[in-house]
């Protein structure tokens, strides 16, 4: 279904205006679509059917505390369920010929582009976005499975000839194979881009998915797999099950059925559960995806206003809810007071509120725990530093969810603030004597996600380049300090505690970690 006949605009983060008329014409005649699916009931998709599920949850909109839907909670019966039809289904969609993968996938991709302005405005009621934000992430999550179909492609299927040392009775292949059953699990802040990518992965490498959607974002979760269904994944390749982590996705994680893992979220689960727990009997492929501390630096030769705008646009983009938000910005002593007040003025000029309506850039955050981190945030920089803006709720808004972007500056520099990740709109600003300072803070964390410099020094550049720990950088990026990856443009994907594997998401190596490979040698 599609909210309207014209074309498809080509969306990506850091390209879409918000003055594009005819995208927020589009946009909503999409709203109504989606408002009319609000308020229903959903079930688990297991083995190619509705399941539904005797324990159900509310999921509610941030926006206004309106219904979006009742959900499944699936039980631990519901994932070892939808684990044996995975397996059951994995060897016929593994021996698939991979062209034939490759073209349902594309489907899938496809279906999701052209449900993209339905898929959006859903996004929004459910987890809070704004337009461009919400538009951005359905379609990325249409583009990873392309890059990740376009990948296969342009490896031949990962079917390789070796070499055979000049005796040609000997043949030798290398064959990319997929492991089988993978668990892949999301958070609620790229609900679609997370949940569709990841699976994408695994699917056009010829694996059976088991999906997890996060409680915040269920609805998601259930039009993922709507669209699985309707691009035609065969029966049992694709299953959905809704509920809490600490049963649907333990569960995933204690399943010796599972042969790989796909973990997007918080260090503490990502780490401390599901890398640490997972393999039991003997080590199985998991890719653990979390979270970030994403510094910005600017140098005295930095143009102030760009670095201002990237900045902003960064740190309160969806709230600061992004694992690549700019949360802290070490400034270059002579520029700290003008960054400083060009930063505070792009603050301040915000426009807060529902973020359906095309007139507001940030919405509320997503739910009370994120409101209490928050509010407990204020608390302590009020006591520890200095509040320049923002800092508090902000009243007579569609629910308690909706608070001011802030600004925060003078705090010490061993305090955690500057290490752990908030996830609320909080930027805090230090001043710094050089930039080797700068750089060895911006290290100085157990993340190592994305990261910012502007400057229009070459030789300061090529120092960032150098030392920078993190897997995705940016450099005198108005469009986002540290957000906004887009795939084959921007792999995304984090070192040390802010991811496993080095490799990628929409890059060169990121399918393959899907796949197993087998070394063939036939002998005439
Ligand atoms: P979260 O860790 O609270 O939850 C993520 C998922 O794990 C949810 O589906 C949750 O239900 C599930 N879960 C909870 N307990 C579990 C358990 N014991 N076993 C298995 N699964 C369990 O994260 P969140 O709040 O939804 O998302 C925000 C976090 O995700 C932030 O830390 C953010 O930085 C990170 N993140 C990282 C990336 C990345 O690409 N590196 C992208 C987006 C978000």
């Amino acid at each position: 279904m599609t909210a309207t006949s014209e074309p498809r605009l080509k969306i990506t983060y850091a390209t879409l205006r918000n003055d594009n008329e005819q995208l927020h014409a589009q946009y909503d005649a999409g709203l109504a679509v989606a408002r009319a699916e609000l308020g229903g009931t959903h079930g688990l998709f297991i083995n190619g059917e509705w399941r539904p599920a005797p324990k159900t949850f509310e999921k509610r909109s941030p926006i206004d505390g309106s219904l979006v839907g009742i959900f499944a909670s699936g039980n631990k019966k519901d994932v070892q369920d939808a684990v044996a039809a995975a397996r059951a289904a994995s060897p016929g969609w593994a021996r698939t010929a991979w062209l034939e993968r490759v073209a349902i996938m594309r489907r899938m991709a496809d279906l999701i582009s052209e449900r993209q302005m339905e898929l959006a405005a859903l996004m929004a009621i459910e987890v809070g976005k704004n337009r461009l934000e919400a538009l951005g992430d359905v379609e990325e999550s249409a583009d990873l499975i392309r890059y990740y179909c376009d990948q296969v492609v342009a490896n031949d299927g990962f079917d390789r000839p070796m070499g055979n040392l000049g005796d040609p009775t000997v043949h030798t292949r290398s064959v990319l194979k997929p492991h089988g059953v993978w668990a892949i699990i999301s958070p609620f802040n790229f609900p679609m881009a997370l949940s569709g990518g990841p699976s994408g992965g695994a699917l056009v490498a010829g694996n059976a998915v088991v999906y997890k959607p996060s409680s915040d974002a269920p609805m998601c979760g259930v039009k993922l797999a709507e669209i699985a269904d309707l691009a035609g994944l065969p029966r049992g390749v694709f299953n959905m099950v809704s509920g809490p982590g600490a049963t649907v996705g333990q569960e995933l994680q204690e399943n010796e059925g599972i042969d790989g893992m796909l973990f997007t979220g918080s260090y503490e689960i990502g780490f401390n559960h599901v890398f640490k727990e997972f393999s039991r009997v003997f080590p199985k492929p998991v890719i653990v995806e979390m979270g970030g501390k994403n510094p910005a630096i600017v140098s005295a030769r930095a143009d102030l206003e760009e670095a201002a705008e990237g900045v902003m646009r960064s740190a309160f983009g969806y709230g600061g809810q992004k694992c690549s938000a700019c949360s802290r910005v070490y400034v270059q002593a002579p520029v700290y007071d003008a960054f400083l007040e060009a930063l505070i003025a792009k603050t301040q000029a915000i426009a807060v509120g529902d973020p359906t309506d095309k007139k507001n850039w940030l919405g509320p955050l997503v739910n009370a725990k994120a409101k209490a981190k928050y509010e407990a945030a204020i608390a302590e920089v009020t006591r520890d530093g200095r509040i320049v803006t923002g800092g508090k709720l902000l009243e007579g808004q569609g629910t308690d969810l909706y608070v001011a972007p802030t600004v925060v500056a003078d705090l010490p520099a061993d305090h955690h603030i500057w290490r752990d990740e908030l996830f609320v709109p909080l930027v805090a600003v230090a001043k710094v004597d050089s930039l080797d300072e700068a750089f060895e803070r911006a290290n100085d964390t157990i993340y190592g996600l994305t990261a910012g410099f502007f400057s229009d020094d070459h030789e300061e550049v090529e120092r960032f380049k150098e030392v920078s720990q993190a897997g995705v950088i940016y450099i005198n990026r108005r469009a986002g300090a540290t957000t906004g990856a887009w795939p084959g443009i921007q792999p995304f994907g984090g070192w040390k505690g802010s991811g496993t594997t080095g490799k990628a998401s929409g890059g060169l190596y990121y399918v393959q970690q899907f796949m197993r490979e087998q070394s063939q040698t036939l002998v005439d």
